[in-house]
């Protein structure tokens, strides 16, 4: 099979297998696994962040951001495709208490004036904001870099308001390494942010919150609370070290495989790529051939190919680490057969 479903489904490399064997541990909530904190360390370092902790996933990673800079009753903007509005099963408003503000982004950024105009007044009527969520790159706006400058704009605006901003950067290291800077040039117009070592990256489990020591201290005791605390996890920590050492680079090799997908798709009439392809996710559009989604996902299963659904007639494809140059050649001989 060739899974192209999602960057998830990488699994450990060889190096990351041997580091999980070899990893020294202890009891990572006494704070005493050495593999832990050297991984949050190396984490709070790239990201330009004092201090990191060490989650069980992206989902736990942003609810525990919003859990530890919010309050119940409290307002949180975002983006009205945003994974942590779209895909967490609403989880910030059972847990966190809070409710959502969504606005509509172009190409998965919001305009700073509408962030601006959306942030709460002194009226008691009113809610407060609490948190402005932004999301890089953008899953639903298939994989789309938002830029540094909306993100630098944006922050300016909470900043004014007071109001602190998360980023949700599962694949921020695709921005990245895309656009050539460093991850830093984002991350430093945010209050906190959530990156995923398990996606690209290629670890089999986790992500990384980073934000100020007084986020992070407060941001542990809510992953305690939400049973995250995990004792000899340096065997799942170590796999992380390699991801952020040795799998970040190489994200260009996915980014041009899925710009290979894309052009080659977009040769194939009744196929058409409605997404920038800016990083590893292709986004296909199938109405041209009379078709849905579920249909197309079933011939393409039919045929060695795994796909997941992104509406009535999109198709979401996504390139990672074991997805060979040559299964996009096959993958474009299936497509053309359709
Ligand atoms: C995958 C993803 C998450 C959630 O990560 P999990 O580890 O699957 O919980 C959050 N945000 C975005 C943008 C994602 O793509």
């Amino acid at each position: 099979m060739i899974d192209l479903r999602s960057d998830t489904v990488t699994k450990p490399t060889k190096a990351m297998r041997e580091a999980m064997f070899h990893a020294e541990v202890g009891d990572d909530v006494y704070k005493e696994d050495p593999t832990v904190t050297r991984l949050e360390q190396m984490a709070a370092e790239k990201l330009g962040k004092e201090s990191a902790l060490f989650v069980t996933s992206g989902t736990q990673g942003n609810q525990i951001a919003v859990l530890t800079h919010c309050l119940p009753g409290n307002e949180v903007l975002l983006e009205k495709d945003s994974h942590i509005f779209y895909y967490e099963g609403g989880a910030i408003s059972a847990f966190a208490g809070v409710q959502t503000r969504t606005i509509s982004g172009n190409k998965g950024a919001m305009e700073p004036s509408e962030v601006q105009s959306a942030i709460r007044g002194d009226d008691i009527h009113e809610p407060e904001t609490g948190l402005i969520c932004l999301e890089n790159t953008h899953n639903r706006a298939g994989g789309a870099i938002v830029s540094v400058e909306n993100m630098r704009q944006i922050y300016e605006v909470a900043q004014k308001a007071n109001v602190p901003v998360h980023l949700d950067g599962a694949r921020l290291f695709n921005a990245a390494v895309a656009k050539g800077c460093a991850i830093t040039e984002f991350t430093k117009y945010t209050s906190s942010v959530q990156i995923c070592l398990s996606k690209g990256l290629g670890a089999p489990i986790g992500s990384i919150i980073a934000g100020d020591q007084t986020f992070i201290e407060k941001a542990r005791k809510w992953r305690k609370r939400l049973g995250g605390g995990l004792r000899q996890v340096g065997t799942i920590a170590a796999p992380g070290i390699i991801a952020l050492s040795d799998m970040v680079d190489r994200l260009a090799m996915d980014h041009e495989l899925a710009k290979k997908l894309a052009n080659g798709i977009r040769n194939i009439s009744g196929f058409e790529v409605v997404n920038d392809v800016d990083t590893n996710i292709v986004l296909i559009d199938v109405k041209g051939k009379q078709l849905t989604s579920a249909k197309v996902i079933d011939q393409l299963k039919k045929r060695g190919i795994l796909a997941v659904s992104f509406g009535p007639t999109v198709i979401r494809l996504t390139t990672h680490y074991d997805v060979k140059n040559e299964e996009i050649d096959q993958t474009l001989a299936v497509f053309n057969q359709l």
